[in-house]
C-alpha cells in the first residue's frame, strides 16, 4: 500500500529511512526518549492523509510495553491499519478523535472496546506538533469486566431487594453515618433522589409509638452482641401506615468495640395483614364452634325427652291411643330422631373445628366393625332392588382407629351409597396396601360430577345435581368424616363417574400385629 502524508513525498509504508524517522521524531517533539521509561504502552504517530481527509495514522515510534503488549510490531514505518487490519471500518471513531487532536485540537481521552484488537482501552491523546500525535494506552479489559460484574451484581441485588420489598442498611457506630440502598429508602415512603439517608430521617419515619422499642432492640442488640430482630411501623409521607422487620448484625474491632452494624429490612405489611386476618377468622370460627357446641349440647335434652315421651305413649304405658293417635306419635318420634341425628352432626363438627374433639385410638380388628355396620344399613336397602353385598374383608386385617367414630364413618358411607343409588349394588371391601388398609364404599348409584369432588367435603355443600338434591341430607355427613379421618390419620378419597357411581375410600395405617379387638 502507498499512502501520502500531508507536506511530504508519498512512501512506501514498509520501508523505513532512518534518517527520515529521525527527521520525523524530532519534529514530533523528541519525546520517544521519556517514553522508554514509560510503564503504559505509548506510541508516536503521525496522521495520513488523502485529499486532505484523515485515512490513517503511521506510526513513527512505539515503547517496549507497547511492543511487548501489543504483539503486532515492528512499528515504526507501519500505519495503523497494516498493523490492526479493519481498524479504520471496525474502529473508525478512533481516526476521527486521533485526526482532531493532531490537527490542533485539545488533548483528548476516551475509553472504547477496540473490536479491531479484542481489548478494551483508555486512551490518552495529544499532539505535540502538528500532524504528529502521541497516544498513551492502558488496557482495562480486567477493570472494565470487573465494573462491568459489580454493576450485574449490583443490578441483580437491586431486583432483589425490589421484589422482595427490602433494603439494606449499613451504620458506622463510631461515625453515627448511615448508608442505604435506594430500596431501604422506598421502604420508608421517601424519594431515593432527594434522601440522604440519617438517624433523625429513620427515625422521623417510625411511627411514634414505636421508636422507643426499635431504638432499645438496637442498642440492646449492640450491646449484648446479639443479633438484631426489630418489628415496627413507618408513616409514609402520605400517611399510609407499613410494618417493616429489620435484621441486622453488629461487627466489633479487636478491642471489642462496636463498630459497623449491617442489616437488612423487609416490608412486611402484607403478612401482618394476613395474620391478623387468620387471626381473627380463627378467634370467629372458635367463638361460632363453641356456640354450636353450647347450643347442640342444650337441644338435646329436651329433644330426648320428646322421642322418649313419644316412645311411652306409643308403647301404651300411660294408656290406650287410637289408630290415628300412634301414627300421628310415630311422626312426632321420626321427626325427632332426624333432629336428633342433625343435631348430633352438628355437635361433632363444632367438636371438629374447636379441635375438641378427642379420640381413642386403638388397634381395631376390621371385619366385625364391618359387619356391624352392613347388619345395620341392611333395611336402607331392602325392598328397592339395590343389593348390598356381604363386607370382603380378611378376617386378619387390623387397623389403627378409634372403633366408634370408624363406625360412625363406614354408617355414613354405607347411608350415602343407599340414599343416592337407585338399582345395582353396594360393596364393602378392604384390603391392606403397604402400610396402609383401603376400605372401600363401591356403589352404582348417580355419581358425582368432577367439579363437585372436593366440594361435597366442605360442610353443609351438597351436589347440585337435582337427582342429589332430591334426597334428603344435610350436607355434613362427609365433612364430619373426612375431618375424623385426618384426626385419626388417614384419609378419605373419593372417585366417581357421573350416572355410573361412586367409590369412597377410607385409608388407615394397618396394624400388623393382631390386638384384641376395640370394638
Ligand atoms: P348429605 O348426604 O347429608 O347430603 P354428605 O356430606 O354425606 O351429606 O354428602 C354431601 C353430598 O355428597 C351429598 O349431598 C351428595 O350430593 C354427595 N354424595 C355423597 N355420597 C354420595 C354417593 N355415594 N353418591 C353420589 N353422591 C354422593
Amino acid at each position: 500500500m502507498s499512502t501520502t502524508d500531508e507536506g511530504s513525498e508519498p512512501r512506501a509504508s514498509t520501508s523505513v529511512d532512518a534518517a527520515w524517522l529521525e527527521r520525523e521524531l524530532a519534529a514530533a517533539g523528541g519525546t520517544a526518549v521519556q517514553a522508554e521509561f514509560l510503564l503504559n504502552p505509548m506510541a508516536i504517530c503521525k496522521m495520513v492523509y488523502r485529499d486532505g481527509q484523515p485515512v490513517d495514522w503511521l506510526h513513527l515510534y512505539v515503547n517496549p510495553v507497547w511492543q511487548r503488549q501489543s504483539r503486532a510490531g515492528p512499528y515504526p514505518g507501519k500505519l495503523a491499519s497494516e498493523l490492526f487490519p479493519g481498524i479504520q471500518q471496525r474502529d473508525p471513531e478512533v481516526l476521527q478523535i486521533f485526526a482532531r487532536v493532531a490537527a490542533g485540537g485539545a488533548p483528548e481521552r476516551f475509553t472504547r472496546f477496540l473490536h479491531s484488537i479484542g481489548d478494551w482501552f483508555d486512551v490518552q491523546a495529544y499532539s505535540p506538533a502538528r500532524g504528529y500525535l502521541v497516544a498513551v494506552f492502558d488496557v482495562v479489559s480486567e477493570r472494565i469486566e470487573r465494573e462491568r460484574r459489580v454493576k450485574e451484581m449490583e443490578q441483580r441485588l437491586s431486583l432483589a431487594q425490589s421484589i422482595s420489598r427490602s433494603g439494606i442498611w449499613d451504620w458506622d457506630i463510631p461515625t453515627g453515618e448511615l448508608a442505604w440502598t435506594p430500596e431501604m429508602i422506598r421502604l420508608l415512603g421517601l424519594d431515593p433522589a432527594s434522601t440522604t439517608p440519617s438517624f433523625d430521617t429513620w427515625r422521623s419515619r417510625l411511627h411514634p409509638q414505636d421508636i422507643e422499642v426499635a431504638e432499645e432492640r438496637i442498642n440492646t442488640a449492640v450491646h449484648e452482641r446479639t443479633p438484631l430482630f426489630n418489628e415496627y411501623r413507618v408513616v409514609w409521607p402520605d400517611g399510609q401506615v407499613r410494618w417493616l422487620r429489620a435484621y441486622g448484625n453488629t461487627l466489633y474491632d479487636d478491642a471489642g468495640a462496636p463498630q459497623r452494624m449491617l442489616g437488612l429490612c423487609v416490608d412486611v405489611t402484607d403478612i401482618k395483614h394476613l395474620s391478623q386476618q387468620a387471626a381473627d377468622a380463627q378467634a370467629a370460627s372458635l367463638a361460632k364452634s363453641t356456640f354450636l357446641a353450647t347450643m347442640s349440647h342444650e337441644l338435646r335434652t329436651p329433644l330426648n325427652s320428646i322421642i322418649g315421651f313419644a316412645t311411652l305413649l306409643l308403647e301404651r304405658v300411660p294408656g290406650e291411643i287410637n289408630d290415628e293417635q300412634a301414627r300421628q306419635l310415630a311422626i312426632v318420634r321420626r321427626s325427632g330422631q332426624q333432629l336428633l341425628g342433625l343435631i348430633s352432626e352438628i355437635l361433632d363438627i363444632a367438636r371438629v373445628e374447636s379441635g375438641r374433639m378427642t379420640l381413642e385410638l386403638a388397634p381395631v380388628r376390621l371385619r366385625p366393625l364391618l359387619c356391624e355396620q352392613y347388619e345395620a344399613a341392611r333395611p336402607l336397602t331392602a325392598e328397592r332392588g339395590v343389593v348390598l353385598h356381604a363386607p370382603e374383608c380378611d378376617d386378619a386385617l387390623h387397623v389403627r382407629a378409634d372403633a366408634r367414630r370408624l363406625s360412625q364413618v363406614v354408617c355414613n358411607l354405607l347411608g350415602n351409597a343407599a340414599k343416592f343409588t337407585d338399582e345395582g349394588s353396594i360393596r364393602v371391601t378392604a384390603r391392606a396396601h403397604d402400610a396402609s388398609v383401603f376400605i372401600d364404599v363401591e356403589d352404582s348409584g348417580i355419581g358425582i360430577a368432577p367439579e363437585e369432588l372436593q366440594r361435597i367435603f366442605i360442610p353443609f355443600r351438597r351436589s347440585d345435581d337435582p337427582r342429589s338434591a332430591a334426597r334428603i341430607g344435610t350436607g355434613l355427613g362427609l365433612s364430619i368424616s373426612r375431618s375424623l379421618m385426618l384426626a385419626m390419620g388417614g384419609e378419605l378419597t373419593v372417585d366417581s363417574q357421573l350416572g355410573r357411581g361412586s367409590t369412597f375410600r377410607v385409608t388407615l395405617p394397618a396394624v400388623a400385629e393382631p390386638a384384641a379387638p376395640a370394638d
